[in-house]
């Protein structure tokens, strides 16, 4: 189960920053790639929007 990024993210690249795998990449808004994703939660608790959350 990887976190996933919802429409609130503004695209500020916050999270980019601070994935320590690189799972994160850029776009309208950023998308977390599943299978490098080590469900560490550092990227939810760095948003500052809220918009990562773990997915179902
Ligand atoms: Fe990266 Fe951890 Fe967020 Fe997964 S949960 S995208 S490994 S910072």
């Amino acid at each position: 189960m990887a976190y996933v990024i919802s429409d609130s993210c503004v695209a500020c690249g916050t999270c980019q920053g601070v994935c320590p795998t690189g799972a994160i990449s850029e776009g309208d808004i950023y998308k977390i790639d599943p299978d490098v994703c080590i469900d560490c939660g550092t990227c939810a608790d760095a948003c500052p929007t809220g918009a990562i959350a773990p997915g179902e």
